[in-house]
């Protein structure tokens, strides 16, 4: 009944997807959710948030639980409730941009299995990422919602959300979200913003606003009084801090008003009651670093990002630069255009702003990620990237200006050739193409019988394993609820007790050169020697070659790809670091590799 009432707020309940994400690095177990479907189900929430973002990596690298079967024994278990998924655009669930017939077929078996509602956004906001993805949900018959990711900069103005927004809606967009990941709305932005995209186009306007800075159950409220009728909440048990405000603070606020959401308090109660004791089971992946922090209305930094840095820069004797490093953030940012922080434009960022302090020079070492963004690789950054970084980090390499998805041909037959009679279905394909590594050994484990999830640890997890010989050092990174691996490996010493020093964040490897002890030192096990010398290729990660590039005898040239390795979700080049010739090899295709051994040997020239 309340259904005909036209300034009825809408609620959907993200506690099964960004509400554990956020606070307990997405740990939550299918097991935990069903026996509370039946009350969720009788709500009437608008939407239950239940997959994407990071819950389907997280059920293949942590809980062994097939994603997809989550997502079915959901349906099953909610069926009068339309099911929500936060997807990345041709990014999807995965970390790298995919061929369109993946990102089709992606699209169409979640909607095969339960989803109902799909959020679509890109981290730069550019929208030709989101196109495909846009034009499948569409296809499907299903709920296409386009997203603006929120962002503060000089060319972040109302009018450029406005013609997104506009842009959206002319591919075909059912309903816009404005997705503020960080916290960074305040109560009067988002007034204003919700005012003018209402105003600006015909379909609703979603917000969806993390509490981070502790102003989101603010930034409701405004929505609400200018024209905005969807929100995202989360049940109490998980609301507050880098989650969102809580779902049944928002029923009270809005009860016996004009807004009313129609939803039951008492009922609400029962649920948050339950999602209480949940959670208690998993405090060990609790952190300190979830609270509420208002410090990104402050400089533009997420709390939890800044956090995080200290600790890591603490391990490294660096403490004394994370200053620096807080100060470098936004500066990378505005070089690179401004992008929005969000994954994984935040990793490329903050990754750089890191090498950028630690080597004492701006830019002397370039992430790949950098090089690979400022040649267009991820899309248009919403403004101009700074002309000379650019140069430093490609030359005068061309800059790609059309949607990087164009540059790829369709991949799924040779995934499904790749995975072979590993793959049940259709589903299991896409499983591999999302993580490729993680996804096979999954696939394998279960038609092994052997799939068993890491333990519910007891006592709270240190943000960082001790530094062990023979292996990287890991730790684990929250940037916006979503956890990133971080490993640290050191290969011997050069000139000046300057220490070659392999950073790897998720999966995505990274160099930096700076003064270390010997507290990072990368430990052979296998029978290739330790890195010692700049014409020493080695890997900064775990994995396979893929490929190898060159032969015996070959001239190489600084930062010639001499292989490639996959580890855990993507391909990656290793490049020489010297000019030289290459005198020995000691991989092949298919090898399996680990940090700091010795590749490929090049003679300096
Ligand atoms: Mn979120």
């Amino acid at each position: 009944m309340q259904h005909s009432q036209p300034s009825r707020v809408h609620v959907t309940d993200v506690v099964l997807r960004d509400g554990h994400q956020s606070l307990i690095a997405t740990r939550l177990r299918t097991e935990d959710m069903l026996p509370i479907c039946a009350k969720l189900d009788a709500i009437g929430y608008h939407s239950l948030e239940v997959w994407g973002g990071a819950t389907f990596d997280a059920c293949v690298r942590f809980l062994k639980e097939d994603p997809w079967v989550r997502l079915r024994e959901l349906k099953e278990a909610l069926p009068n409730t339309p099911l929500q998924m936060l997807v990345r655009g041709q990014n999807l669930l995965g970390y790298r941009h995919y061929a369109d017939d993946v990102v089709e077929r992606f699209i169409a078996k979640s909607a095969d299995n339960g989803i109902d509602i799909f959020r679509v956004f890109d981290a730069l906001n550019d929208l030709r990422n989101l196109e495909t993805a846009m034009r499948a949900v569409k296809a499907s018959g299903k709920h296409a919602q386009g997203t603006l990711c929120y962002t503060v900069s000089p060319v972040h103005t109302l009018d450029m959300f406005v013609d997104q927004a506009r842009q959206l809606v002319d591919m075909g967009a059912d309903s816009i979200a404005i997705k503020d990941m960080a916290g960074l709305l305040t109560p009067y932005a988002t007034g204003e913003l919700v005012a003018t995209l209402t105003e600006a186009v015909n379909v609703p306007v979603h917000l969806h606003a993390h509490a981070t800075s502790g102003l989101s159950a603010l930034c409701h409220l405004k929505a609400v009084e200018a024209g905005c009728r969807h929100i995202d909440t989360c049940i109490s048990a998980f609301a507050g801090g880098t989650s969102h405000p809580s779902t049944e603070s928002m029923v009270a606020a809005y009860a016996d008003t004009d807004y009313d959401t129609g939803l039951d308090l008492e009922a609400l109660k029962e649920i948050g009651d339950y999602f209480r004791e949940v959670r208690k089971k998993y405090a060990a992946f609790e952190s300190e670093f979830t609270r509420e922090d208002v410090s990104v209305q402050i400089n533009q930094v997420p709390g939890g990002m800044m956090s995080n840095l200290a600790n890591q820069l603490r391990e490294q004797n660096a403490l004394s630069q994370i200053r620096e490093v807080f100060n470098e953030i936004p500066r990378v940012r505005a070089d690179l255009g401004y992008p929005p922080l969000v994954t994984p434009t935040s990793q490329i960022v903050g990754t750089q702003a890191v090498m950028n302090v630690l080597t004492g020079e701006r830019y002397k070492a370039i992430t790949n990620e950098v090089k690979r963004y400022l040649q267009g690789g991820y899309g248009k950054p919403p403004a101009e990237v700074d002309e000379s970084v650019r140069r430093r980090a490609i030359g005068n390499a061309p800059v790609e200006e059309g949607r990087p998805a164009d540059r790829l041909s369709p991949e799924m037959q040779r995934l499904s050739a790749d995975i072979g009679e590993l793959a049940d279905g259709e589903e299991d394909v896409l499983t591999f193409a999302m993580f490729p590594e993680l996804g096979r050994e999954f696939l394998q484990q279960r038609r092994d019988g052997t799939l068993s999830p890491e333990p519910l640890p007891s006592m709270p997890e240190s943000s960082s394993r001790p530094v062990t010989e023979g292996t990287p050092t890991e730790f684990i990174i929250d940037v916006h609820g979503e956890s990133y691996e971080v490993q640290i490996t050191g290969v011997g010493s050069s000139k000046g007790g300057k220490r070659q020093v392999y950073l790897t964040l998720d999966g995505m490897p990274e160099e930096v050169v700076f003064e270390a002890k010997d507290a990072y030192v990368g430990g052979a096990v296998s029978g290739r020697a330790q890195a010692t010398a700049a014409g020493h290729v080695t890997t900064s990660m775990p994995g396979n070659i893929v490929d190898v590039l060159v032969s015996v005898g070959d001239s190489v040239k600084a930062g010639q790809a001499v292989l490639i390795t996959e580890a855990m979700k993507m391909e990656t080049e290793v490049q020489a670091r010297v000019n030289g010739t290459v005198q020995a090899i000691h991989v092949a295709k298919g090898d399996r590799v680990t940090p700091g051994e010795v590749l490929v040997e090049i003679e300096e020239a």
